[in-house]
């Protein structure tokens, strides 16, 4: 019997979890024909979350869950659950039914034809805030065009993927996450399917502006040199501007003398290369503090205990 993985990152969703779990059940039930696991990572919530995991273990033992010491962030909770998931396919969804299991038959149907990466695409985004639907678009537009390999617009983590994309994944061990574009990077047979993405539940998204204006950064960052190569040419075009302006100046003072003048013209140069060589640091920063973060090579994520077991 084939074997099916669910893997549920949670944080702080006590409220969620209750109406998710039957859910679940009702979709184990319906397609018995394979043997199902379904594996929480709890990502340091802070509220009741792991009393309803261990209780619900305690009445199902295809529950399983992974809880980590602290909050790590979605991106390493998931990579916490490709270590710890054992199915033969693993289906990565949200814990608050943003993602509806009753696109998961379909998905099982697209796998079984020998797809290994069957990914949802949302065809609405649910009640999000227009700057928010704006700054996303601008995001992917960004990315799409400073990387050199596609990745996909309105495609969250609600996807299958086959033991082999599992364990691609879990040989990319960076810890500035961006698992979006790994799915991408893999490679591997992909297959399509359409949803509607309705809203939360109950609880609150957990996500902020400054959290994904972070999850940005770290997707072109990690994705694409784009940034130092703009920083280089803009340092070319200057230094070619400042050659030519050089000449410009000592030929005329070769040539009509030169009284001191040209106070505004002085500061307004000294503002901008300082502005652009600060830009540059920064951008420069940016990849020297993950290469900082991954050279300390720290184990991504620290487990308190799986199903009931001290890990530590
Ligand atoms: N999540 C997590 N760690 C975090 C933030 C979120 O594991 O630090 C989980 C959360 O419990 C949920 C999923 O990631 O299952 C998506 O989170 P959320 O609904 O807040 O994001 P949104 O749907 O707004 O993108
Ligand atoms: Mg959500």
């Amino acid at each position: 019997m084939k074997k099916i993985s669910l893997l549920i990152p949670c944080y702080n969703e006590e409220k969620t979890l209750p109406m998710l779990y039957p859910e679940l059940t009702k979709l184990m039930e319906k397609n018995n024909q394979y043997e199902w696991e379904v594996m929480f990572v709890n990502d340091g919530s802070v509220d009741g979350t792991m009393d309803e995991l261990r209780r619900l273990r305690e009445k199902d033992p295809r529950i399983n869950y992974v809880d980590l010491s602290r909050n790590f962030g979605k991106e390493i909770a998931m990579l916490a659950g490709f270590d710890y998931v054992t199915g033969d396919c693993m289906i990565i969804i949200d814990a608050d039914l943003q993602d509806p299991p009753a696109l998961i038959p379909e998905m099982l149907k697209y796998w079984e034809e020998g797809y290994e990466d069957v990914y949802a695409k949302r065809k609405s985004r649910g009640k999000e805030s227009w700057l928010r639907k704006r700054l996303s678009l601008m995001f992917y537009k960004l990315l799409q065009s400073s990387s050199r390999f596609d990745v996909l617009q309105n495609v969250g983590d609600f996807r299958l993927l086959d033991r082999c994309c599992i364990n691609a994944l879990r040989r990319m061990r960076e810890s500035e996450r961006y698992t979006k574009g790994m799915y991408c990077w893999i490679g591997f047979k992909k297959k399509e399917v359409e949803f509607d993405r309705g809203d939360r539940i109950a609880g609150q998204s957990s996500w902020n502006y400054r959290q994904l204006f972070s999850l940005a950064i770290d997707g072109i960052t990690s994705f694409s040199n784009l940034p130092l190569r703009i920083s280089t040419v803009i340092g070319c075009l200057v230094s070619l501007l400042a050659f030519i302006y050089m000449l410009f100046v000592y030929v005329k003072a070769l040539v009509w003398g030169d009284p001191v003048r040209g106070y505004p013209s002085m500061v307004m140069l000294i503002l901008f290369l300082g502005g652009i060589q600060l830009l540059s640091l920064g951008i420069i920063g940016e990849y020297i503090g993950r290469i900082y973060n991954e050279t300390k090579n720290r184990p991504d994520y620290i487990v308190r205990e799986f199903n009931g077991e001290r890990v530590l």
